[in-house]
């Protein structure tokens, strides 16, 4: 398996080298040559599969000779530790729970597979990698808990000081050894600012090995299809379902895409989107235009200009009308997205974060005008990460489950920086000296 940049067909890499480089050095992104066939065996026998072995059988095609059979086994068994239960929340909605990993957010599994690959390649080049991340809060926790203690690579994370949630901010900066927080006296667009300065500096590239941690990279975009996966298993009936996905870097959603041309049984996906809605009225009108993100209570998907964009139209060979055979897409305001979380929780007693909840709503919209289907909601993070909304919503405190209440106990370790890109430039070059 080779993958080629979107802006140009003929380079081409492996997997090794795409997840080292992160994009393209075009500023393509990596996309894959072919896409496997799962075989009848495979989807029949789903649901007798351990997830290991379901994640390995996804992956292996991916990944190639790029890493070894007994390695790939062990990363993906490091990456699925933990449950992907289907709850039904009603008659006609499931909810795949993606939010019991180590920071209760999906974007655990692929910061996990990614980190293990990194560290995997690091000895193969002979170098540390340096991981450079701008957050607003959940990525960088994520990112953080997958990539510590994985030899070989450094990570740091630039967050703005005051502006990340308090659990958030102690996902970040507990950890230690090789993980350092940088809370940066700025906003996130002045981290942001900071990072991709530090990515156009031939000079501290040449001194570090540097990578970037975000979901455009292959290791953390394609392990997302065994999302898709998980939830075919433990989907006991003959009807294929509607996917709703909360969506704002479009990465999770891609990846469906790609599991449904691999042989997903699925009907059909709704891209769920809070007020950005770039995709949405692309669907509608057939013309993508950036947008400036605009801020919401599903912050995570608060994203202006999805990168995945130029994947999805890629998958489908810049067809509009095949796209929309396989994607609907709703955008819905903050009061929807509150008033789903109260309604769900009166009525079936199930707590929804911010962003599983544009999906529920999302998925209640479209099954108004297609009652004889049903749905899986993808649930991408824990109500609990996001308290203020939600118990200002139902007017009730939540509890925080062990793995955070442990961590609130934990000292802050961070490093004080203003947003100047030659003093956090030489710390950079301290650290990871
Ligand atoms: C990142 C994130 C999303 C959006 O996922 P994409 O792959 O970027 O579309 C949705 N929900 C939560 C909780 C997230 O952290």
């Amino acid at each position: 398996m080779f993958y080629y940049s979107t802006k140009n067909k003929t380079i081409k890499v492996d997997f090794r080298q795409a997840a080292i480089e992160g994009q393209a050095p075009d500023k393509g992104l990596y996309f894959p040559d072919r896409i496997p066939k799962w075989d009848d065996k495979f989807k029949e026998k789903i649901n007798e599969l351990s997830k290991a072995e379901i994640g390995f059988e996804i992956m292996q095609p991916y990944v190639g000779q790029s890493i070894s059979k007994d390695r790939l086994e062990e990363i993906i068994q490091q990456t699925l530790a933990f449950e992907f239960p289907l709850k039904k929340i009603n008659e006609s909605i499931y909810c795949l729970e993606l939010f019991q990993g180590p920071t209760l957010a999906f974007k655990d599994v692929g910061a996990r597979f990614m980190s293990r690959c990194l560290g995997y390649f690091s000895n193969s080049i002979g170098r540390n990698i340096t991981v450079l991340v701008a957050t607003s809060g959940d990525t960088g926790g994520a990112v953080a808990d997958a990539f510590y203690n994985v030899k070989g690579t450094q990570v740091i994370i630039l967050y703005p000081s005051g502006k990340v949630s308090p659990v958030q901010e102690k996902q970040l900066t507990t950890l230690g050894n090789n993980i350092h927080a940088f809370e940066v006296g700025g906003d996130f667009d002045d981290c942001q600012k900071m990072v991709k300065l530090a990515f156009a500096d031939e000079e501290l590239k040449k001194r570090l090995f540097l990578t970037s941690a975000n979901s455009i990279n292959v290791a953390r975009w394609l392990p997302q299809q065994i999302y898709y996966a998980l939830a075919m298993a433990q989907w006991n009936k003959n009807t294929s379902p509607v996917i709703a996905v909360p969506s704002g870097n479009f990465g999770n959603l891609c990846a469906g895409l790609l599991a449904q041309q691999s042989g997903l049984n699925v009907k059909h996906f709704i891209a769920a989107c809070n007020t950005n809605d770039a995709f949405t009225k692309y669907l509608y009108s057939g013309e993508y235009s950036a947008q400036t993100a605009v801020a919401t209570v599903s912050n995570a998907m608060d994203v202006g200009n999805p990168s995945n964009f130029e994947r999805i139209l890629e998958l489908y060979n810049h067809e509009l009308k095949t796209i929309k055979n396989h994607v609907s897409s709703i955008s819905i305001d903050d009061f929807k997205t509150t008033q789903t979380i109260e309604k769900v929780f009166n009525t079936y007693d199930y707590l929804l974060d911010p962003h599983t909840a544009v999906a529920y709503h999302a998925m209640e919209n479209w099954l108004m005008d297609h009652p004889e289907d049903e749905g899986i909601i993808l649930g991408t993070a824990h109500p609990v990460k996001f308290p203020t909304i939600v118990e200002k919503t139902i007017g009730k405190e939540i509890e925080l489950p062990d793995k955070l209440a442990s961590i609130m106990k934990r000292e802050k370790k961070s490093i004080l920086v203003e947003p100047n890109y030659e003093s956090i430039r030489s710390q950079i070059i301290q650290l990871a000296d």
